[in-house]
């Protein structure tokens, strides 16, 4: 018999034009997701997708075809079926009674549920269920109908083809990547960040990165743990461009020439500012920061409100109502934790005052940013000299030595 997985997705944004729209985009994040499974049977089937399992898969595709899926935004089911050679209800029942015996060891109670897509067939779906409950029922062990808690569900789904099953495994929900524009992440090497930037993944957002790395005080290793992160990240929001700035002249001249307790705030707008030029590079509407309200003097209302006017567009801080052990408990699902907490330093720990303010006033704060006069060349100097390197789940590429620079170096 075929095997096959059916793909369930969520139907909130499923009215009119939107659906087809976002049936391909996520046919495509699907086929983009299991690229290495190279190329797969996958088809749209009212409302859900099937994905075809190879004939002579001994299991091993199939396990690597879930764990994958698993990782894809807009998913909310994901069920192994056993796919009926003809939609009789005799061959169904059949391949129900197989499906039982061979996928659980021990008598369950259950329930039976149809589906048809066709009106014409000749039993209506509670016919259908009671004709193969029945069939369960006498020819298993111990097997017992409870229709109000039953320990499983048995499907039968008469579509295009005929799908059997009794198992769903639990998908990210969220939306398809691509399908919520575009936003560009203020990647650091910290805990936060990347969780910001999966958690905007989650609405369908498509990530650029960007990483001001202050060499040498911040070393190589600062910028491939970046990288490495937005490569962990990339198994969920598909590859993920960062750009790599050039930030040691720029925080300097803030050091040397503005007041310390003030250092933090203003070298977050110009990161801003910065990271605003590259999002216009990348087409984005918005930027995403790992900002998180109380958690650090740079991000009391205070401070963020100075921060927040150095931007022009948008800035999305998902994180800014969790409290640390949330944020923490989601980089260990994403799988971005471990490489967090190595311990490399960062351009905001080197460059930071004993006693920074907590609660700055604007005017107070572009007043001494008025001090740094070259600052406008700077950031364009910054902008010019970002290496571009693209993240992919299978590999971190260098794209371009400087956004000016030639292509494909290194
Ligand atoms: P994270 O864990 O993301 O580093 P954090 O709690 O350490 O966050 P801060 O260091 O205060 O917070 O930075 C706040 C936000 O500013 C970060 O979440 C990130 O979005 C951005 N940011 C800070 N430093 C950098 C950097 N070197 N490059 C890019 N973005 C940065
Ligand atoms: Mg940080």
């Amino acid at each position: 018999m075929k095997k096959g997985i059916l793909i369930k997705y969520g139907e909130i944004v499923l009215k009119g034009k939107n659906r087809a729209v976002f049936e391909n985009i996520l046919m495509k994040d699907i086929r983009a997701g299991l690229k290495e499974l190279g190329q797969i049977d996958l088809k749209k089937e009212q409302g859900r997708f099937y994905l075809q399992v190879p004939e002579d898969d001994d299991g091993e595709w199939i396990d690597r075809a879930i764990e994958l899926l698993q990782h894809v935004f807009g998913i909310i089911g994901i069920c192994p079926v056993d796919v009926p050679e003809s939609d009789d209800l005799e061959t169904i029942g059949d391949a129900m009674v197989a499906y039982v015996k061979r996928e659980f060891d021990r008598p369950c109670t259950f329930k039976v549920f149809a589906k048809r897509a066709d009106k014409k067939y000749p039993y209506n779906s509670l016919q259908i269920a009671a004709k193969l409950g029945e069939r369960v029922l006498h020819e298993t062990d111990g097997w017992t109908v409870d229709v109000h808690q039953p320990q499983v569900k048995l499907y039968a789904e008469i579509r295009n083809q005929v799908y059997v099953y009794g198992k769903e495994i639990k998908g990210l929900g969220g939306l398809p990547v691509g399908t919520g524009g575009k936003a560009t992440l203020l990647l650091s090497g910290g805990i936060d960040s990347p969780v910001a930037g999966w958690m905007m993944a989650k609405r369908g957002v498509q990530l650029s990165a960007v990483y001001f790395h202050a060499h040498p005080y911040t070393s190589d290793r600062a910028r491939d743990k970046v990288l490495e992160l937005a490569r962990r990240v990339s198994k969920y929001a598909g590859p993920i461009p960062v750009y790599v700035v050039p930030f040691t002249r720029i925080q300097l001249d803030i050091y040397a020439k503005c007041q310390h307790e003030k250092l933090t705030i203003i070298m977050r707008r110009i990161m801003y500012r910065v990271a605003e030029r590259l999002a216009d590079k990348e087409g984005a509407q918005a930027m995403i920061t790992g900002e998180n309200l109380g958690q650090v003097a740079s991000q009391t209302l205070a401070s963020l409100e100075c921060t927040n006017a150095a931007a022009d567009r948008i800035v999305f801080r998902p994180l800014i109502g969790f409290d640390k052990q949330q944020i923490i408990d989601i980089a260990k699902q994403i799988d971005t934790f471990e490489t967090s907490i190595l311990p490399y330093e960062d351009c905001c720990t080197i460059f930071v005052a004993k006693h920074p303010t907590t609660q700055p006033r604007l005017k107070d704060i572009e007043d001494d940013e008025k001090k740094l006069t070259d600052i406008e060349e700077e950031i364009r100097e910054a902008v010019d000299g970002s290496e571009l390197y693209l993240c992919k789940p299978e590999e971190i590429v260098k794209v371009r030595t400087s956004v000016h620079g030639s292509e494909g170096e290194d």
